[in-house]
């Protein structure tokens, strides 16, 4: 007698494979980020960013990729619940129209521990079944005190999770300054694949040398994580400034909280220019700037973000009085 089988073949789920991009703040994660997207244009970003206006969207501009964002907390802690509902609606949409993208890359905010978010990849079990993850790379600066790992958990943390550990800004970096970083590195990520980002080119194939054989999760559930001592202060200029007298005032700002404020970043408009530029300072130091492309959308307002270690009150009025003085 003939048996006519008419269950379906089983499904069997391709499972997206999913990259997290973790670092320090300011340690360049979001031209890391940049780079990658040229060559891998179609991959779907999460971008996590601790202050409460998007900035690092803004040096993604270029690229056409389904972007989703969750600013003004971290993702470690403050906004790791709207992960698994993001990434199950990502998969949904994927299992509409597979050519969406072909991979998801999460930038975490420089706060974060990555631990909750590869927890929840790893062991939700809808999202487990559905993405794989596939690396976790964090980007290290050259140009940081070597003391900060010790100051900011966060930091260290961010390092021993990583599958590769990116260095960058090395050419603002000592050779006697990236040796002792790369001991430090060595010390707590010994099985990480270390690479230098030189000029922000790194050699991709380091980076995507495939999945970890073997990553330890801790067996017992999360404890309540404690807060990391971060706040951010958004402000925005409605006035476009020269931009001497904005690098005079925020030279001064980082003098002046030099213990505090961890980082500044921005999108702003300067006088006589449409095109918006794009800034970013770590500790005491201002980066060049980044002159971006003008977009019919843009409404001209510029928009600032800093984040402090601590408590600060009057941060942007000190801002406000610096920016009136070197005026004169
Ligand atoms: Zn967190």
């Amino acid at each position: 007698m003939q048996t006519l089988n008419l269950s379906p073949p089983s499904k069997t789920f391709e499972r997206i494979p999913v990259y997290i991009i973790s670092g320090f703040l300011g340690s360049g994660k979001t031209t890391l980020l940049n780079r990658l997207l040229q060559d891998l244009p179609k991959s779907a970003v999460i971008i996590n960013e601790f202050g409460s206006t998007p900035i690092d969207q803004q040096l993604l501009r270029e690229h056409q990729m389904p972007l989703s964002t969750l600013v003004g907390g971290c993702l470690c802690c403050q906004v790791i619940g709207a992960l698994t509902p993001l990434l199950k609606n990502l998969r949904l949409a994927w299992e509409k129209d597979h050519s969406a993208f072909e991979r998801i890359i999460i930038e975490t905010s420089g706060v974060a521990n990555p631990e909750p978010v590869l927890d929840i990849i790893l062991r939700e079990r809808w999202l487990s079944k559905r993405y794989s993850l596939q690396g976790i790379i964090a980007t290290v600066s050259a140009t940081l005190e070597a003391d900060y790992l010790d100051f900011f958990p966060e930091a260290q943390a961010q390092i021993t999770w990583a599958d590769t550990l990116v260095m960058t800004q090395t050419d603002l970096a000592t050779p006697a300054a990236i040796a002792t970083l790369e001991a430090r590195l060595l010390t707590l990520a010994p099985a990480a694949t270390r690479i230098q980002a030189v000029q922000g080119e790194v050699d991709l194939n380091l980076i995507f040398n495939g999945v970890p054989q073997y990553r330890k999760l801790r067996d017992t559930e999360m404890p309540d994580l404690p807060a990391h001592g971060f706040n951010s202060v958004s402000l925005q200029l409605e006035q476009p400034l020269p931009w001497e007298r904005i690098e005079k005032a925020l030279l001064r700002l980082m003098a002046d909280y030099a213990h505090e404020l961890v980082r500044v970043k921005g999108m702003l408009y300067t006088q006589g220019d449409k095109h918006p530029l794009l800034i970013q300072g770590t500790g005491n130091h201002l980066y060049p700037t980044t002159r971006l492309a003008a977009r019919a959308t843009d409404d001209g307002i510029g928009r600032l973000v800093m984040i402090t270690h601590g408590e600060v009150n009057g941060l942007a009025e000190s801002l406000m009085a610096h920016l009136k003085e070197t005026h004169s």
